[in-house]
């Protein structure tokens, strides 16, 4: 792979700079996510920048993958927000386009992109997380739909979704990856309760969600009815395979911080050598990027490396925002004008669990990229 832009994509990068500059306020940068992200994803929707690699006949921009990554990489350099879509654009709707109906499809895509549905992602329970069989979530069949009950949590956004992505158990008898189904819920459904549960950071992102005998027409099933678990892996894959680029940049300006605060207030040469260090790590795991950006555009599905660029990032984030509380000193502590660096070490706790721990990376990466021995 050639690593440089085509003259194709350098436009593409120029037009999208040219745009973040013209759109992206200050007031849309600091503003609370679920407000000023609305208005944010509305613009980026109005613009094509939602959905970029999605079909154009639903909605997206039909755009190579390329652009895909030249456009996470410029959206983290700018320190925009993210679209409020999170999970709709990255996980629900890959999953939709690659295992949908034509209803499905007609139905929720185009709304993922403008943002008129909100999604959030229903897989992890009290019992079943980094092992996702353990799902006890049951939906039975009953007069023509399913009728859901049970708990997930630390569903992000689920205290403002629509739609939900939910993995159950529709088979009782059955046990692991067998007898799974993967159901589109309505959030909005009688017997769906959401409480949110407040994050170390102080924030509430993420909730749990009470499934009592909620409806679910059959209609809403992704894929074979015990078909699940192969959907839910789509999804996975997804969740760790598209944002490679988007983390390496964010670890990019968050080192760039880093090294102002060093000059701003001096670092020891232990610290200096500690910070060469994390600038020499992130240019290794850019060409992770670019080797799971290969995989994408041959095949049209995220291959396993993304769990290279999530691994390396989530811990990176934590000894970069670590390194950055040694330099403040007793100021590290203190709490007034939301404290940035103290605020993204206490959110950086999470990153090493979201979106598969580091231990899960680990053994992925070892079994499906180094091709070692199952560990069990
Ligand atoms: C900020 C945040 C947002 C999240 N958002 C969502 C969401 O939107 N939707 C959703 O469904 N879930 C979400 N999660 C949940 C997340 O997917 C789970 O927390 C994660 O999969 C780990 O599961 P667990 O918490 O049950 O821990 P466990 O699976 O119980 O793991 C506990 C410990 O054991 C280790 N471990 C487990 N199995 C193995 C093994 N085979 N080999 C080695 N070590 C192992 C783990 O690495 C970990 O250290 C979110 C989590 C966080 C922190």
């Amino acid at each position: 792979m050639d690593l440089r832009d085509t003259p194709e994509e350098a436009a593409f990068r120029a037009q999208l700079r040219s745009w973040i500059g013209e759109n992206l306020t200050d007031e849309i940068r600091r503003g609370r996510f679920e407000e000023a992200g609305r208005d944010w994803s509305r613009k980026l929707h109005e613009a094509g920048y939602a959905g970029l690699t999605w079909p154009k006949e639903y909605g997206g921009a039909g755009a190579p993958y390329s652009h895909q990554a030249i456009f996470l990489e410029e959206m983290a350099r700018a320190e925009a927000p993210p679209h409020l879509g999170v999970i709709g654009l990255g996980m629900a709707g890959p999953t939709i386009i690659a295992h949908g109906t034509e209803e499905q499809k007609a139905r929720h895509l185009e709304k993922i992109l403008s943002t008129e549905e909100i999604w959030c992602q229903g897989f992890s329970e009290p019992g079943a997380g980094s092992d996702l069989s353990a799902v006890r979530t049951t939906a039975r069949r009953e007069n023509g739909h399913f009728v859901v009950d049970g708990q997930k949590v630390w569903s992000s956004f689920a205290h403002i979704a629509d739609w939900c992505i939910l993995v159950t158990r529709s088979d009782p008898e059955s046990e692991r990856h067998a007898g799974l189904t993967y159901l589109l819920v309505d959030m909005h459904a009688p017997g769906v309760e959401v409480r949110p549960l407040r994050q170390i950071t102080g924030e509430a992102e993420f909730n749990e969600i009470f499934f009592t005998r909620v409806e679910v027409p059959v209609e809403n099933v992704v894929a074979e009815i015990g078909g699940g678990w192969q959907v839910a892996m789509t999804t996975l894959l997804h969740e760790r395979g598209t944002l490679g680029f988007a983390l390496t940049a964010g670890l990019e300006s968050q080192i760039r911080k880093l090294i102002a605060l060093a000059k701003e207030r001096g670092a020891t040469p232990v610290q200096r050598d500690a910070i060469a260090r994390e600038w020499i790590g992130l240019q290794a795991v850019r060409y992770t990027n670019y080797r799971s950006l290969t995989t994408l555009m041959k095949t049209g599905i995220p291959g396993p490396q993304g769990s290279g660029a999530k691994l390396w990032w989530s811990e990176a984030n934590q000894r970069v925002t670590k390194l950055a509380l040694e330099l403040l000193g007793p100021e590290a502590q203190v709490l007034e004008n939301g404290n940035y660096w103290q605020h993204q070490q206490l959110r950086s706790r999470g990153n090493t669990i979201e979106a598969g721990t580091s231990e899960i990376l680990r053994n992925i990466i070892a079994e499906r990229v180094l091709g070692l021995p199952r560990s069990r």
